[in-house]
């Protein structure tokens, strides 16, 4: 009975590389599978560019909506901020008069002066 050798996973992840070569040497259904795995590696390595190109266009995309969202967020709670008229509509929901702040106030709603 022709028994598989189940060794090669278990020296390829946690042998060195030395007690790995000495058993392929001598083993040629793991030198087989290692053929396979050299294949794949080799495949791995003419696809990396490919998804490296990919990941740093999705990255620098990020980073454009990232300052994006910034610049426009901090436009929208800048004008917020700095026209009392908007954020008196948020907050009470009307624009806020001199009288509505309890100046004294005349007939036409200026700012009395005595
Ligand atoms: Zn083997």
């Amino acid at each position: 009975m022709n028994k598989k050798c189940t060794k090669y996973e278990g020296l390829f992840i946690f042998a060195d590389d030395a007690t790995l070569q000495r058993h392929l040497k001598e083993c040629p259904e793991c030198r087989a599978e290692h053929e396979k795995m050299q294949k794949v590696s080799k495949l791995l390595q003419e696809v990396k560019p490919v998804y490296v190109q990919k990941h740093k266009q999705t990255a620098q995309i990020k980073i454009a909506c990232a300052v994006c969202a910034m610049l426009l967020s901090g436009t929208v709670l800048g004008l917020i901020n700095f026209n009392t008229d908007i954020s008196d509509t948020i907050k009470y929901g009307t624009t806020l008069s001199a009288e509505d702040l309890g100046l004294p106030v005349d007939s036409y709603g200026l700012i009395l002066v005595e």
